[in-house]
């Protein structure tokens, strides 16, 4: 009976719902975190304080999985074509297990290269993979960096309604280039990335038609990079700020066009709410191990702290949270990877389901780790057990991609026409001032 109720690693997933892909990538990444970052994540965050070589050799071992780019790139450019939502997912809450930030660098780097692989198979740009692939797929670390977060704000730029006039940076043609100016601020691979894909404007008054996502390949003139930040948690992953004083690049670095590169942008926003879902379930797992493991052994009261039923309780809530979580950003990346059922992938149905599974996964991630810590007393406080390093690591993807209270006013959207701006006289008041004003020459 106690085998046959036991939670069992591979029943956490329908398998209806997932494909044979998925199924082999699970066993390929529990496989890679138990054998190659579980024995060493100790050291993980004290080498990132000292030369990186750890993390780099782990982030080369992921690369020759096919992690990041070398995995979404189309066949015909030397990668694999993965496309689907639920595949990244999976594959970011098993190797977030081992260690959440180790996962950006090759997560960010895939999804920096998102709208050029879109562009590509809607046929709009060939150039951006024709420049840059054999780079992407080769033996050298060459990775991208989706750089949308500016010094002003990230939410501003991810809100919908604001129809890109919260982005600051400038993109303008002259001739057949395009000439950036602007900041950009956290993205993930800032100063170790060599393609930035950035989220530029060309003309605050056209809206969503004047979003552009243009590529930079750096070093490149007018590129500065002004170091790295030091962060709470996530620290095998590299973030700072960074300009562009007139950076010039070709103009058909541009993913697509007017209108379509604000689809292209909100389409990237869709996909990270889910895959930062399961990329919040993988440390609440490996925290739930961990103090499994801990209150077997340690007794309270004369028997192991796990028979309480205080704690049973506790741990039975932290049990239903990352199966609720993780069962939520199945569904809601098996619908957006069914655009034939369940309609266009970019959607404010998809938008509305995928935040939900990001706001509640996160949510319940910094609940279960910080429960977690409760139950283990201050060993949990301690970095020999790794669940202060999953509380401090899951933290910052509750507070990306749109926070917790932008995630909740797009949860909104899908079930009423919600709009922030909704009657707002001051903001009507602008767009008539707008209209009135002279055009320009
Ligand atoms: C480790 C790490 C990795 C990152 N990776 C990337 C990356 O790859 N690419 C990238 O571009 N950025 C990245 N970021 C940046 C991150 O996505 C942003 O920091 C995040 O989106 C929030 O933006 P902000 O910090 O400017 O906060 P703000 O936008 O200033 O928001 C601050 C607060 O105000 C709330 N808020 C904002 N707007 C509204 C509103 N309209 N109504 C009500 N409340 C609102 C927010 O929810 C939040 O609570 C990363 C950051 C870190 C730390």
């Amino acid at each position: 009976m106690e085998k046959a109720i036991a939670e069992k690693k591979e029943n956490r997933f329908m398998k209806e719902l997932i494909s044979e892909t998925d199924v082999m990538f699970i066993q390929v990444m529990r496989d890679f975190v138990d054998r190659e970052i579980m024995p060493v994540r100790h050291l993980i965050d004290a080498d990132s304080r000292a030369d990186f070589k750890l993390v780099q050799e782990l982030q080369g071992k992921l690369r020759a999985l096919g992690a990041g780019a070398r995995g979404m790139l189309p066949p015909e450019y030397g990668g694999m074509g993965v496309q689907s939502l639920l595949s990244a997912c999976v594959f970011l809450e098993e190797l977030a297990r081992g260690d959440a930030g180790l996962a950006c660098a090759s997560g960010g780097a895939g999804w920096a290269m998102r709208p050029a692989i879109a562009g590509f198979n809607e046929g709009y740009n060939t150039r951006i993979l024709d420049d840059f692939s054999a780079k992407l797929t080769g033996e050298e670390m060459y990775v991208g960096c989706f750089a949308m977060t500016e010094p002003e704000g990230g939410c501003n730029i991810e809100n919908i309604d604001m129809h890109g006039r919260g982005i600051a940076t400038t993109a303008r043609l002259d001739g057949d280039e395009w000439v950036i100016n602007g900041a950009k601020m956290w993205p993930t691979n800032s100063g170790i990335a060599s393609l930035y894909c950035v989220i530029c404007q060309t003309d605050p008054d056209l809206g969503d038609e004047g979003i552009a996502l243009i590529y930079v390949p750096v070093p490149i003139e007018g590129f500065t990079f002004g170091g790295f930040e030091d962060k709470m948690g996530f620290r095998s992953s590299r973030e700072g700020g960074f300009w562009f004083d007139n950076v010039r690049v070709p103009k058909d670095y541009r993913a697509a066009g007017p209108g379509k590169d604000a689809e292209l942008l909100h389409d990237n926003l869709i996909y990270a709410r889910a895959f930062s879902a399961g990329w919040a379930v993988g440390p609440a797992q490996g925290a739930f191990d961990e103090v499994l493991k801990f209150t077997q052994d340690r007794l309270a009261a004369g028997k192991p702290i796990r028979q309480h039923t205080i704690a049973a309780n506790m741990l039975a809530d932290m049990a239903i949270g990352i199966q609720i979580g993780r069962d939520c950003y199945v569904n809601a990346a098996y619908m957006y990877d069914h655009p034939d059922v369940y309609g266009p992938k970019c959607s404010v149905h998809n938008l509305s389901r995928t935040s939900i599974a990001k706001v509640f996964c996160c949510d319940m991630a910094v609940n279960v780790t910080n429960r977690a810590m409760e139950l283990m007393g201050s060993y949990g406080y301690v970095t020999d057990h790794h669940v202060e390093k999953y509380l401090r690591d899951v933290k910052i993807i509750q507070l990306w991609e749109g926070g917790a209270q932008l995630g909740r006013m797009d949860v909104a959207r899908g079930y009423y026409n919600y709009d922030q701006f909704h009657k707002n006289i001051f903001y009507d008041r602008v767009h008539e001032l707008r209209e009135k004003a002279p055009q320009k020459a």
